[in-house]
């Protein structure tokens, strides 16, 4: 199964898509971890994405579409993903279609975390604490806020149309919005 994951920063997609790793058995791509490991080994991708993402901003899709390109043409995403952080603009999500459609795997489903945006906020400030993430800082975490409404949210609409979207309510536990994301794609639910 392949496998989109969409919401704001701060939604629990990074959260969730962890944990449905660990339920589906199927690989997480994470463009914003494939980024933060460019920047800890110093590579020029890395010393270029840092100064963006140290803004809140998009690294340039060009470089997104490489990065992303070289990960589904690995072996472990045979038999499906979870693609978190990407696409991020309707400009990428045409560019994902176009590779996948080459490779003959399309997406099946495309998942929204809705959240609040106060939530968020409050979040993202927590993790920041505990994780030591330079791109959380206050003024940081509004501007991916309105990249995010700008940029990202008209993903939604490019999944909706093509009939792969599937919204999930992202308050409550972390296990209980696991559980909606696993009945909405119609897999195996924890008993009880
Ligand atoms: P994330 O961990 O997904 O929140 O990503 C952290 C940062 O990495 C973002 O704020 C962007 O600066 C950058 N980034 C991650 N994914 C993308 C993408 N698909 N396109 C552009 N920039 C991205």
């Amino acid at each position: 199964m392949r496998i989109v994951l969409l919401g704001a920063p701060g939604s629990g997609k990074g959260t969730q898509a962890a944990l449905m790793v660990e339920r589906l058995g199927l690989p997480h791509i994470s463009t914003g971890v494939l980024l933060r490991e460019a920047v800890d080994k110093g590579t020029e991708l890395g010393l270029k994405a840092k100064a963006i993402m140290n803004r809140g901003e998009l690294v340039p899709d060009e470089v997104m579409l490489g990065m992303i390109e070289d990960r589904l043409s690995q072996d472990d995403v045979s038999s499906g993903f979870i693609l978190d952080g990407y696409p991020r603009n309707p400009a990428q999500a045409k560019a994902l279609d176009e590779v996948l459609e080459r490779l003959g795997t399309p997406i099946d489903e495309a998942i929204q975390i809705d959240i609040d945006t106060e939530l968020v906020i409050a979040r993202i400030a927590n993790r920041a604490k505990e994780e030591g993430r330079t791109d959380d800082t206050e003024e940081v975490v509004r501007n991916r806020m309105r990249v995010y409404e700008e940029q990202t949210a008209p993903v939604i609409d490019h999944y909706a149309g093509g009939g792969l979207l599937v919204r999930v309510l992202g308050v409550g536990s972390i296990e209980e919005v696991l559980e909606r994301i696993l009945s909405a794609l119609k897999v195996n639910q924890a008993p009880g």
